[in-house]
């Protein structure tokens, strides 16, 4: 492998991460993607209007199901004391495994509950209203661990053994993080070594970040395998099914952050380990594409935590508004106050507009839903971000102030401390902001890619270049003028009554977006790739368009519900205006911004030419005056939280 070194690690190239990157692509649009038109220039309406409907059976199934994990919840889960003691206690996991939470999705064959992503969004939502840490065991075990891929890729042996386990409370994890391996798995260095027999294979390596994995019975894990004839890739990565009960698998030092406090994460070791080749799951060298989908398919769920988080703030910023009063009037009816206020109730419809029309879109089975999950987890973790910040700003200081000295001011116990902390890793985890804008650009621009990639590429031939130009001029005269024509203005949707104006921009701007690609395309040829921020614009752009279409399309469906009240409309409208306001703002600065100058900025900073700006303060880590932290290997635990389930071999 050719490889750039930084210090005495060794990183895969741009290249080879790149071609890491794109053969664990998933290539082929089988199915129609709502989100894949609209990057096209193509509104396709009736993707998504009428609002899908649940399946009426299966809600009836799910309600009684909600019912029993909202007074669960309601009884059991104590979101500042797991919070406190850095713990969720296993009664507590028990008694979700009891109720059916660890099989939610699972079918009923394999003995889950067999419910949809909608239901599944609204137990974790119920929960992680509560507490997060305990809503990321039960997503980190069935958004990512070992159900997922399973269902999508096991064998009939492989679900009949391990899917009753999952469902029925062994809880599961998703190994591909290494200290190496972040946002990039080219770095991977685990290794899977077949047995001579081919009976097993020989697992050594160590994983890093694992939520639920020093707590878990089974893992999903990523390991390189060796390259062979018939397996894609020179180094392939390929999935197992790990126990954790085996011989070999460790758990190392517990890792501790900023907020999720009470999620058990760890780094876990494997030392020949010995995996049965029946436990390989899909193929060799399919590995990384099985933990990509999976992951596109997982992150449906997340952006419904954050809903839950918009929805806790709004209540207790309500309340606040109103009560507290300064200079003589409500907060509230501060302008300051009122329009952060307004933003929050505007956009937490608008999350859960996204989050219910996304599940449902999934749950028709009929339609590709990898763009949507992607832009829902990139929209709604950065909004969710922004309204608890707002949130804890009017909350002022009793924002700052955690629940548990609140309580014991004999104040409400709002949580605004621990919701920013415990949201702030919805950025990075499951794919980062940064990754995720590159993952969907990628997908945007394919259509172009596949049709004119070969004309901007250096690296094709004269003669190549100049065929593939023709047939995409061929394309392009006739797809072109297709993105100006088409009429986006008066009296089209006018169904949507007051809402109608917002649609006919999401149809206007959906052919602004194609064209501005296309001339960012044209502008930076095979540079645009480096060209981040100008991507994410657009990508963002797609991200607002999105949740416009969604925020008209839910409030369409709520009137028609209960017609007597008319306030979806309201919010939507007030959704729709403060999209519209962002989504000029980054058309326009598409092609004229300061891009160059802050990038230039960030090359001096990392070649030290600004060094002498870090004067004045301490730089250095405290020599930890206290000892070493009880979570590191060989300490004992002085706190009363209990020790991690130990899977170090007999
Ligand atoms: C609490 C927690 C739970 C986790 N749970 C799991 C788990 O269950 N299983 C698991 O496998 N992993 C897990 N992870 C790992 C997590 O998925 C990674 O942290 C994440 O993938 C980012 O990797 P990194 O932190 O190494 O950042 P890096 O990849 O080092 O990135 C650092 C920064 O650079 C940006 N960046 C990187 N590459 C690019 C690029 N090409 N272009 C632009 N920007 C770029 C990133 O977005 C980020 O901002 C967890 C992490 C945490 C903190």
């Amino acid at each position: 492998m050719t490889t750039g070194k930084e210090g005495t690690r060794e990183f895969s190239n741009a290249q080879e991460s790149r071609d890491v990157a794109e053969s664990a692509r998933e290539t082929g649009w089988e199915k129609r993607s709502f989100m894949r038109e609209l990057f096209g220039g193509r509104l396709s309406l009736d993707l998504v209007h009428p609002h899908p409907a649940q399946d009426p059976e299966e809600a009836e199934r799910a309600a009684p199901f909600l019912e029993r994990i909202r007074r669960f919840t309601e009884e059991h889960v104590d979101g500042d004391a797991f919070d406190r003691k850095g713990w969720v206690p296993d009664a507590v996991l028990k008694g979700l495994a009891d109720l059916g939470a660890f099989g939610i999705k699972v079918p009923r064959e394999y003995g889950g509950l067999g419910l949809s992503q909608t239901s599944y969004n609204r137990a974790l939502a119920i929960v992680s209203s509560r507490c997060a840490s305990t809503a990321a065991f039960l997503s980190a075990h069935q958004s990512i661990g070992v159900p997922t891929p399973l269902v999508l890729f096991g064998t009939e042996q492989q679900k009949r053994k391990y899917l009753p386990r999952a469902a029925g409370g062994e809880l599961s994890a998703f190994a591909l993080t290494e200290a190496m391996v972040g946002s990039d798995p080219a770095n991977m260095s685990t290794f899977a070594e077949p047995s001579e027999d081919g009976s097993h294979y020989i697992l050594n390596g160590e994983k890093l970040w694992t939520t639920n994995g020093p707590r878990a019975d089974l893992l999903v894990v990523m390991a390189r395998t060796p390259p062979r004839p018939g397996v894609k890739g020179k180094r392939p990565i390929s999935a197992f099914i790990v126990e954790t009960a085996w011989r070999g698998v460790e758990v190392g030092p517990i890792c501790r952050f900023m907020g999720l406090k009470g999620i058990s994460n760890g780094v876990l070791r494997f030392r020949n380990v010995k995996v049965p080749r029946e436990n390989l799951l899909w193929g060799e060298g399919l590995g990384l594409k099985l933990a990509l989908i999976t992951l596109n398919t997982g992150r449906l769920a997340l952006p419904a935590f954050c809903t839950a988080a918009g929805k806790s703030v709004l209540a207790a910023c309500r309340k606040w508004a109103v009560e507290r009063v300064q200079w003589g009037a409500p907060i509230g009816k501060h302008d300051a106050v009122a329009q952060k206020l307004g933003r929050i109730a505007a956009e937490t419809y608008a999350m859960e507009a996204v989050v219910e029309l996304a599940a449902a879109m999934s749950g028709l089975g009929t339609l590709d839903m990898r763009l949507e999950a992607a832009m829902a987890k990139l929209w709604h973790s950065e909004k969710a971000w922004d309204l608890i910040d707002d949130a804890l700003q009017i909350r002022g200081g009793r924002g700052y102030e955690s629940a548990d000295s609140l309580r014991q001011r004999g104040e409400a116990p709002i949580p605004v401390e621990r919701a920013m902390r415990d949201a702030r890793i919805n950025l990075i985890f499951e794919g980062s902001s940064e990754i995720m804008r590159l993952f969907i650009a990628r997908e945007a621009v394919d259509h172009h890619l596949s049709i004119a990639g070969a004309v901007i590429d250096p690296r094709v031939s004269t003669g190549k270049r100049a065929a593939a130009f023709l047939k995409a001029a061929a394309h392009y005269a006739v797809w072109y003028p297709g993105r100006w024509l088409g009429w986006g203005r008066w009296p089209r949707y006018g169904a949507f009554g007051s809402l109608a104006g917002h649609m006919r921009y999401v149809d206007r701007k959906s052919r602004k977006l194609a064209r501005t690609l296309f001339h960012a395309i044209i502008r930076h040829g095979p540079g645009l790739e480096r060209r981040q921020a100008v991507l994410g614009r657009l990508v963002d752009n797609g991200g607002d368009l999105l949740a416009m279409i969604a925020c008209c399309v839910r409030a369409m469906k709520l009137v028609k519900e209960n017609p007597a009240d008319r306030t979806p409309f309201e919010l939507a409208d007030a959704a729709c205006k403060l999209a519209r306001r962002r989504i000029d703002g980054r058309f326009k600065a598409v092609f004229r911004n300061d891009d160059t100058t802050i990038y230039k900025v960030a090359r001096g900073a990392m070649a030290d030419r600004y060094e002498w700006l870090e004067a004045g303060v301490i730089l250095t880590p405290p020599a930890g005056l206290d000892g070493p932290s009880p979570d590191a290997e060989g300490v004992s635990h002085e706190t009363t939280r209990p020790q991690p389930k130990s899977a170090v071999p007999a």
